[in-house]
């Protein structure tokens, strides 16, 4: 018993002091039953389980989410601040780091971190956006672009040169062709590099026809598109639309990432304005039936449903009746409550249970069967 003690303690000292403190911690998914061959995310901004709610008791009880057998929740916090920003969200998601607010892609020391997306085009994949804002703006930036402060658009839209997103549909032309701070066309260097680039001035979406073999961007607005209830309406076509295309486009038949955001869910958080969060939310819900359908009929399609974070603490109060929601709001702010993740298709397996936001990105990567370290 007492030789037994005196070899003990040695022992317990040597353990205690290798003890490694690891400045990142590397985390491993474990793989998939089946891998996804394209992966669609899709970001409601601002879209925490309120909104989800008000959305569903507006629409006669029901929305498309329930159609997801795996549901999870994220931890949305970002490295400096329990409550995130839009931009250190988006990142989590795209380059699987936490970092500080107002960050695009680039990790809390402002260096620039490789993106799904990028990663995507250089594996072959085809790749693709659609936003309800302006393309440049803080959550599609953080899949291409690598800036220090969200709101330097210009340099945004430039990194969209840098990176050969292959559809694309959103708001900001301005950043592109009607810049400040330098003389730069970049919709003209788009056509140079054989995109069929159009906008909203030009056609609309509807009109406007698409040629599989090429790349394809379209400005849905000069700077920020309208709120639905004002006759935005291009959101469920250009979804569904893109994954078709992107589906098409890959002549090497490697698959896509595709990344779809409902961005103003937000915006009526901050307008702490009910009837649009929820008219912004069933636009967000139809499009997520239509990219459901697609995912069913493909049979190879993981999509991945979440927000970045919550937005006006909103409530749905006493009172309330299904077609009749009273909201109420603690912040015209984001909120720091936990976000949920819903997941459908190969791979969806991965996304239940409670895990940070930067797991996000390594989960999709695991559906891909992406298994190198990053
Ligand atoms: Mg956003
Ligand atoms: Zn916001």
């Amino acid at each position: 018993m007492k030789k037994l003690f005196l070899l003990f303690i040695p022992l317990l000292i040597v353990t205690c002091k290798q003890i490694p403190t690891p400045a990142v911690v590397v985390v491993k998914e474990e793989q998939p039953v089946k891998k996804a061959k394209n992966v669609i995310l899709m970001v409601g901004d601002g879209m925490g389980l309120t909104q989800i709610s008000a959305g569903m008791y507006s629409n006669g009880n029901y929305l498309h989410l329930e159609r997801f057998p795996a549901v999870g929740l994220h931890k949305s916090y970002s490295a400096d601040n329990l409550v995130t920003d839009s931009a250190a969200g988006a990142t989590a998601f795209s380059c699987g780091v936490k970092t500080y607010n107002g960050a695009i892609g680039v990790n809390a020391d402002t260096v620039a971190v490789q993106t799904i997306l990028e990663e995507a085009e250089l594996k072959g994949l085809a790749t693709g956006m659609v936003a309800t804002s302006s393309i440049v703006h803080a959550t599609p930036a953080s899949f291409v672009a690598h800036v220090r402060y969200r709101k330097l658009y210009e340099d945004i839209a430039a990194d969209f040169l840098k990176t050969e997103v292959d559809y694309w549909v959103g708001g900001g032309k301005a950043f592109f062709n009607n810049r400040e701070n330098d003389e730069r066309d970049l919709y003209a260097e788009l056509r140079a590099k054989g995109y069929m680039v159009s906008d909203y001035f030009i056609n609309d979406f509807e009109d406007v026809s698409t040629n599989v073999k090429g790349n394809f961007a379209y400005f849905t607005a000069n700077k920020e598109p309208l709120p639905k209830a004002q006759g935005r309406d291009y959101l469920v076509r250009a979804a569904s639309q893109g994954a078709r295309f992107l589906d098409k486009h890959d002549k090497e038949d490697k698959g896509f990432f595709m990344m779809i955001e409902g961005s103003q869910i937000d915006w009526g958080g901050h307008a702490n304005d009910s009837d649009y969060i929820i008219s912004e939310m069933l636009e967000f819900n139809e499009t997520i039936g239509k990219i459901i359908d697609f995912a069913k009929r493909d049979g190879e399609t993981l999509v991945v449903v979440t927000a970045d974070h919550e937005t006006g603490g909103y409530a749905i109060n006493p009172g309330s009746k299904m077609d009749t929601i009273i909201g109420a709001f603690t912040s015209d702010y984001h909120t720091a409550t936990m976000i949920p993740v819903f997941a459908y298709g190969p791979g969806s397996e991965l996304f239940n249970g409670i895990y940070e936001n930067t797991a996000i990105y390594h989960k999709m990567r695991s559906a891909f069967g992406w298994t190198e370290e990053e």
